[in-house]
């Protein structure tokens, strides 16, 4: 258990600087495809009560309800121009993010890994580091930058470079289980696993670079549903369901 998790900040929250993570999917709400304002709004409102109870909160936005660089791959385009469309799936989803909780009375910034001055700010961390210490949501969009990685890498480095206390990967169900509870009634839910358990058994909890950065940087992940009311505010009190991954 790392020091993040066992220590209580000032503020009573069990992780006083968090990044959430969240598929590009999870805005798709009942749809097939693209973003439906009424998720996004429910999404925001959770990020702002959890701000509100004194967290700070970054956020990063898959982009898969739009495009992911292996289905361009599949139709014969190259990877790396696929993956670059990937990534500015992920600057609309935070966009969109951005509007929803300015919408609701929040600040936000959305800092992409791609430079595009007239949309969002660059991403620069001491700028990213002063947003927060503000007060505002911010939202980092582009994943890494790069093609040939996932959000779910560019989450881990963005949490480890904010010095967040936990990284927190907001899922369609409240956990990791033994088997998909959807398809299996005997599966049951993980309340604590190791790094090593997650990479040893291949448990499709992120990518395998994605928790070994977190492994390498002590920071605890968090699996729980963002689908529930009120879920994101409970973990970061330390009473929500969710599966946590420490050492
Ligand atoms: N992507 C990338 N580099 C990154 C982050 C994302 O190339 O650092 C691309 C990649 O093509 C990926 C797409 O952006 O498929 C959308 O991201 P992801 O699949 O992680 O979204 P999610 O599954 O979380 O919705």
């Amino acid at each position: 258990m790392s020091l993040a998790e066992t220590r209580p900040s000032p503020s009573g929250l069990r992780y006083k600087r968090v990044l959430l993570k969240i598929s590009g999917e999870a805005l798709m709400g009942d749809g097939q495809y693209g973003i439906d304002t009424n998720v996004c709004e429910r999404i925001a409102q959770e990020v702002l009560d959890a701000a509100a109870a004194g967290a700070e909160i970054c956020l990063v936005i898959g982009g898969g309800n739009i495009f992911r660089g292996v289905q361009g791959a599949a139709k014969g385009m190259e990877r790396a121009s696929a993956d670059y469309m990937g990534m500015l799936a992920t600057v609309m989803n935070a966009l969109a993010m951005q509007n929803a909780i300015e919408g609701l009375g929040g600040q936000a910034r959305v800092l992409s890994a791609i430079p595009m001055v007239t949309v969002c700010e660059p991403y620069i961390r001491r700028r990213a580091m002063r947003h927060m210490e503000k007060g505002r949501i911010v939202i980092f969009a582009a994943g890494t930058g790069n093609p040939f990685f996932t959000t779910d890498t560019g989450a881990a480095l963005r949490a480890a470079e904010m010095g967040c206390n936990a990284l927190l990967k907001g899922t369609q169900v409240d956990g990791v289980y033994t088997a998909d509870p959807k398809k299996d009634a005997t599966a049951t839910r993980y309340d604590k696993l190791s790094y090593h358990e997650v990479l040893a058994r291949d448990l499709k909890v992120m990518d395998a670079s994605a928790i070994s950065l977190m492994r390498d940087n002590g920071i605890p992940i968090v699996v729980f549903s963002i689908g529930n009311r009120g879920g994101l505010a409970d973990v970061l009190a330390g009473r929500g369901i969710c599966t946590t991954i420490t050492d």
